[in-house]
């Protein structure tokens, strides 16, 4: 029930029943100004040709007042209001409002047509504009949030690739590091084979050898197997 309440709300809210109503007012108005065109070309043209000329003339009449309505962002913003007011004049003038020898009610009731479809056409333009930009705009998000969700999804999978590398050098220095440590111990052994216990280090293991020979610090072993030092 909600689902049915919510889509008849859609349908009333949306760019459909406004076009619909729109082109309703234009059929309807299609046959006054016909009516009334007709009239007017019959005192002067085969009624045939009146007939024709009355139809495409309401076509291209109409059609502007359409056209304009919908482009109104590249003429003037009052215009619409201009076409209105000459729509609801050729309804008065088809409807005879201007004759004064009817009664006062029927005078009346016809200007009040000719206003109340004067209005209704004001109101369905300024309408149908706005609910067109409104579906342009909201046509513009929908692209816009579109072409920003596959923005995000490249940069997601840039930042994937990005973190995947940064984890494969993580590795590489870590195994490096291990060879340094390694390299580092291997050195320091090294060095501690070519220093005699007097601390002084030396090229070679040939002259460390030809050193310990004079080194002050040399050690003897005794009887009892304690190293003593040796006092030349
Ligand atoms: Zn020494």
């Amino acid at each position: 029930m909600n689902k049915l309440l919510e889509r008849t709300g859609h349908v009333i809210t949306g760019m459909g029943l406004v076009t619909f109503a729109l082109l309703m007012i234009l059929i309807g108005m299609m046959v006054i100004s016909h009516g009334l065109f007709v009239r007017i070309f019959t005192d002067v043209l085969e009624p045939a040709h009146a007939s024709a000329a009355a139809w495409a003339l309401a076509l291209g009449w109409e059609f502007t007042v359409l056209i304009t309505t919908c482009n109104v962002r590249f003429v003037n913003r009052r215009l619409p209001l201009v076409l209105a007011i000459c729509s609801g004049v050729i309804v008065l003038f088809f409807i005879h409002a201007f004759d004064t020898t009817q009664s006062t009610t029927d005078l009346l009731t016809r200007l009040l047509v000719g206003c109340l479809i004067t209005t209704i056409n004001y109101v369905y333009a300024e309408l149908f504009y706005a609910k067109w930009t409104e579906h342009n705009q909201q046509v513009g998000y929908e692209n816009q949030v579109k072409s920003l969700a596959q923005e995000s999804d490249k940069r997601q999978t840039e930042i994937q690739v990005a973190k995947q590398e940064l984890q494969s050098k993580k590795s590489e220095i870590e195994m490096l590091r291990k060879q340094v440590t390694e390299l580092e111990q291997f050195k320091a052994n090294e060095i501690r084979k070519l220093t005699c216990s007097c601390g002084k280090q030396f090229e070679t293991v040939y002259k460390l050898t030809s050193h310990k020979a004079s080194c002050p610090n040399r050690k003897t072993v005794s009887r009892n197997g304690q190293p003593v030092n040796f006092v030349p």
